[in-house]
């Protein structure tokens, strides 16, 4: 299982530096408006942002909660990478006051086969997801 640089936690992801614009969302009003399809993208505090991706569809309609060990995604940021021209948001838990991101995890790992429908995917914390990949990894 490979796990794209936007998977990774804001500490792991030395090589991908994030950029984060002020201002906290509330994650029931943002996923709210993604099920509100056919709405795509909408205008947040000037920024067009897609708020149609995989991954934010997965916390609308399976929740924000980790499968694994519990933790909830509590605030949404606009963020993108250094080297990115488009925002996107990210759903964050804060445990200990550190933040963790969100990310959607493949209930069957893609490299065992497992698709990318929404029936194949849950919510993970950054921290569980890396774990997992790092066992699938390591069975080679
Ligand atoms: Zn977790």
């Amino acid at each position: 299982m490979s796990l794209g640089l936007a998977l990774v936690g804001r500490e792991l992801a030395v090589n991908n530096p994030l950029v984060r614009k002020p201002g906290i969302y509330d994650p029931e009003t943002i996923f709210a408006l993604v099920r509100k399809s056919p709405v795509k993208q909408v205008v947040l505090d000037g920024d067009d942002v897609k708020i149609c991706s995989v991954r934010l569809r997965v916390f609308a309609y399976k929740g924000c909660q980790c499968v694994s060990c519990g933790v909830v995604g509590t605030r949404v940021y606009k963020e993108r990478g250094v080297d990115q021209i488009r925002w996107h948001l990210n759903l964050y838990a804060v445990v200990d006051g550190k933040e963790i991101l969100m990310t959607k995890d493949h209930t069957v790992p893609k490299c065992l086969g497992g698709s990318n429908a929404l029936s194949n995917l849950q919510p993970m914390c950054a921290k569980c997801n890396f774990a997992k990949g790092a066992k699938y990894d390591s069975l080679g």
